[in-house]
């Protein structure tokens, strides 16, 4: 890689003065952490404007699933563009979303969608609706939330209160109103003897505790089911979700399940929840909702939620907004990958690309310095003992040097392909995630 001349050092050297970049200390992409500058992407792979390809090894922060530049996804928002672009949602509707809408509720048991276009803003949007039903059904008391420890559910100040990654939330920590944390019922946790249902049952005990002090005042509890992501793609038992729903519906608390990464697919079933065969009170939607191509999210509800707002006074109604609600492109983007899901048979396949990916990973998994090798669906995370300090970034700038976007999260690495990764790909990735690894490793 030639980093001081041509055109990508020209898109890194103009994106460092004009562009403030996410979930980044600035300062270190002059010192050795350069920038990758993508022209186009094609399945599962990145193109430099100098023509290198960069295969996308975590689709995207996650929100790619049929690969870059799907030609279904593409002539779904050709043909959206050229009939309506946009409209106001409030006091108008449209096809897309309703489509949309009765799509996701047939699909997750839930109804009324309501719309963001974020992560972050389902969050705050489910956070919102669960303590205002309370409101309305005269319990204003039950206004407090609770969340699993490592939980991530977006970085606004309403959706920090209940993420806890003292990374993200210690400079802000005067601006939250945080919300309580229980143990999580990540497997890792395993004492000697102990199986990962065994985990789940003790974090589900400590939920029960919890819950018997703190009813009263608690509208939610909000958990990312199956994998705590952000928290180092944390599995759990099932058994969890399954124990929380009951507690819930014994001291009366919404369940929120954060479907954000977890959804369409990523954990092997079209949603993490289903896994453990409960139904939530609220969902909450996004990332893989278009399929990586357009910022959407959305938040379904059961009925009993929906109706706490129906009623003749306006100030009982869910007075929340944003101007891009319900964006009828993003939608349309939206249906073409449901339509994906049925007309590839996306899950199906999914089961064969992982056991793929596993033989391909299995010299991953052996590495010496390799704990808790672990895989759910698409998403395989490797915990690296003693691990350097930085490790994480590091590892990205090694990974990059072997053709892959990849970064781990403190010292786990993880790969969450797009599900369309082919053989070649799939050596690609394995291979290089390898060669990655030994040379972080080698450098310290
Ligand atoms: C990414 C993520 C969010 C936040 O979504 P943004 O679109 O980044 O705001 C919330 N919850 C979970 C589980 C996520 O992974």
């Amino acid at each position: 890689m030639n980093h001081d001349r041509g055109p990508n050092a020209e898109w890194r050297a103009r994106s460092l003065r004009a562009v403030w970049h996410p979930c980044t200390q600035m300062k270190l992409h002059e010192q050795g952490q350069p920038l990758l500058p993508v022209a186009r992407a094609e399945g599962a792979w990145l193109f430099d404007h100098e023509g290198r390809r960069v295969l996308d090894g975590l689709s995207s922060w996650w929100v790619n699933l049929f690969g870059h530049n799907h030609p279904a996804i593409r002539d779904a928002l050709v043909e959206q563009l050229h009939t309506l672009d946009h409209v106001m949602l409030a006091g108008c509707t449209h096809a897309p979303v309703v489509e949309l809408s009765e799509r996701l509720g047939a699909l997750t048991g839930l109804g009324h969608a309501f719309y963001g276009s974020d992560g972050a803003s389902a969050t705050e949007i489910a956070l919102k609706m669960s303590a205002h039903h309370w409101r309305n059904r005269g319990r204003p008391g039950k206004c407090r939330f609770v969340g699993l420890a490592g939980g991530y559910h977006g970085e606004t100040v309403g959706a920090l209160a209940v993420t806890d990654i003292a990374l993200f939330r210690e400079a802000y920590a005067p601006l939250v109103r945080l919300a309580a944390t229980v143990a999580s019922p990540d497997a890792r946790g395993a004492e000697p003897g102990e199986t990962a249902r065994d985990v789940a049952l003790r974090a589900a005990a400590v939920l029960e505790t919890w819950l018997d002090e703190h009813h009263a005042d608690t509208a939610a509890l909000i958990v990312e089911p199956l994998i705590q992501c952000a928290a180092g793609m944390a599995m759990h038992h099932p058994e969890y979700l399954r124990r929380a729903r009951a507690l819930c519906d014994r001291y009366e608390v919404h369940l929120v399940v954060d479907e954000i990464a977890t959804g369409f697919g990523r954990t092997g079933t079209l949603f993490a929840h289903q896994q453990a065969g409960i139904r939530p009170d609220l969902i909450c939607l996004s990332k893989g909702l278009t399929g990586g191509t357009l910022p959407l999210s959305a938040v379904l509800c059961t009925d009993a939620v929906y109706e706490a707002f129906y009623d003749d006074h306006v100030a009982r109604g869910f007075l929340h907004s944003h101007s891009y609600t319900g964006n009828p492109l993003a939608c349309r983007a939206a249906l073409a990958v449901l339509d994906l899901f049925e007309s590839t048979q996306a899950l199906e396949r999914n089961v064969q690309t992982a056991q793929r990916l596993d033989a391909a990973f299995a010299p991953l998994n052996a590495h010496a310095r390799v704990r808790h090798a672990r895989r759910l669906g698409m998403v395989w995370a490797w915990d690296v003992a003693d691990a350097p300090a930085d490790f994480s970034r590091r590892y990205h700038r090694h990974a990059l040097e072997h053709g892959l976007l990849l970064r781990p999260i403190g010292a786990t690495m993880y790969a969450m392909p797009p599900y369309v990764i082919d053989d070649e790909g799939i050596e690609h990735l394995a291979r290089g995630s390898l060669a990655a690894l030994d040379a972080t490793l080698a450098e310290s």
